[in-house]
């Protein structure tokens, strides 16, 4: 039975699209079948957070419609179709009633949203965006909104505050930590692009967080800790991802931070793989483009039969601020250093040095921000 069965994807994101490419780079007939909750659109995510900036709405950030990249890839796609579970050892994946059976099963699912539980009447005008429907539905109710509320000062929040602003909103940002992308940015390159964002005119209130958001009007009222209180037309949360791990938990797969694979991207259960946002590979969970696009090169080797591990590069991460151009190349959580810290203005070059002056990590901001190529070459990869 199992081998007349498809190579299963599921997840029709970035991870799920990339690996269908790269298998059909080196096979074009094995049968794969793609499996999605969404809508099946092919569209990149990162660039939801452009869409102002480059004058696109969701329908002009999609990329390829359903049948178009079944077409293209020479796949089956099922839309609007959600796993509700994984039977490993029978080969089958569940979907509420029906079983299908797989030749090998990869697990793309990605990672979802935190939702914070506030107190409140006003939760409806709260919205968060981790894929191209959900920008979609954001924007719809934006209409003709003026003022935005964004919780969390990541790079998803900022990047989202440096677009609105772009496009013409007010904006405030309202996050616990004292400095933007905290645990991602050293101390100088966070108040830069901080420093930036406000001349830009977004507001932020850190140190806080919201307390209450209550109905006002045709908008909301967001009450914070510190006392203060802001009016918005929508709430934008922007305060993280968590891997999805609980239907893989549930088949019994090994499961941590993400879906524990190795660096062939092998799960605890025989044939079934991981990659993307919801794998925790080899001890890293990257919730980025460039190692999803690094496992889907080596596992489409394996699936198709010469087992590879995968080898991740040097990483640097792009901020998309662009009134403050950024890049980051964090240094591995364990490195022993020290910052280094060169300034010209909202211009912050930042090396993470060892004792003995390896460069370990780097932050470049403002006119050093040109200088990330170079520096990643200096950088050790992830993978020696
Ligand atoms: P997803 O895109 O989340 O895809 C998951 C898929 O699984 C979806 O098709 C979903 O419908 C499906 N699915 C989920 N559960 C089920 C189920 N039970 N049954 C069936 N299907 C299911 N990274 C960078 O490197 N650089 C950037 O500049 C950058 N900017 C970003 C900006 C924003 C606004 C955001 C939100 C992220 C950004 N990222 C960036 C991160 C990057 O986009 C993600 O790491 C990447 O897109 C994750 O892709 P994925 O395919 O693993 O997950």
């Amino acid at each position: 039975m199992t081998e007349q069965a498809p190579i299963i994807i599921v997840g029709t994101g970035l991870s799920g699209y990339s690996l269908a490419r790269e298998i059909r780079k080196q096979d074009k007939e094995t049968p794969v079948l793609m499996v999605t909750a969404d809508d099946g659109v092919s569209y990149s995510k990162p660039m939801l957070s452009t869409g102002f900036t480059k004058g696109k709405d969701a329908d002009g950030l999609a990329q390829g419609g359903t049948d178009a990249m079944a077409d293209q890839l020479n796949v089956r796609i099922r839309t609007f179709a959600t796993v509700t579970g994984i039977d490993s050892e029978a080969h089958e994946l569940i979907l509420g009633d029906e079983r299908l059976a797989y030749s090998k099963l990869v697990l793309a699912w990605g990672a979802d949203v935190i939702r914070l539980g506030l107190d409140g009447d006003g939760q409806e005008h709260v919205f968060s965006i981790n894929d191209l429907m959900d920008y979609r539905a954001f924007r719809q109710a934006l209409g003709e909104g003026k003022r935005v509320a964004i919780m969390g000062a990541g790079l998803i929040g900022c990047e989202f505050a440096n677009d609105l602003r772009n496009g013409g909103y007010e904006v405030d940002v309202i996050a616990p930590s004292e400095e933007v992308m905290p645990g991602l940015l050293p101390e100088a390159a966070a108040h830069a692009v901080q420093q930036e964002l406000e001349n830009l005119g977004v507001g932020f209130h850190l140190g806080t967080v919201v307390d209450r958001i209550d109905r006002r009007g045709d908008g909301v009222s967001l009450t914070l800790a510190n006392g203060e209180t802001l009016d918005a037309d929508l709430v934008l949360s922007a305060v993280g991802l968590r891997p999805r791990t609980d239907l893989a938990r549930a088949a019994g797969l090994e499961t941590a931070r993400g879906i524990v694979v190795n660096r062939a991207l092998e799960t605890s259960a025989p044939d079934v793989y991981a990659l993307g946002d919801c794998a925790e590979v080899d001890g890293h969970v990257l919730l980025y483009v460039l190692p999803l696009m690094a496992c889907s090169r080596a596992l489409a080797k394996t699936l198709l039969g010469e087992r590879t591990e995968v080898s991740y590069g040097t990483m640097p991460v792009m901020i998309k601020t662009p009134c403050c151009p950024t890049a980051v190349c964090p240094p591995p959580s364990e490195a022993k250093g020290n910052w280094e810290v060169e300034q010209d203005g909202t211009s912050v070059k930042a090396l993470f040095k060892s004792a003995g002056g390896d460069v370990l990590g780097f932050a470049v901001t403002g006119s050093y921000a040109m200088e990330k190529q170079a520096l990643s070459k200096e950088v050790p990869p992830i993978h020696g």
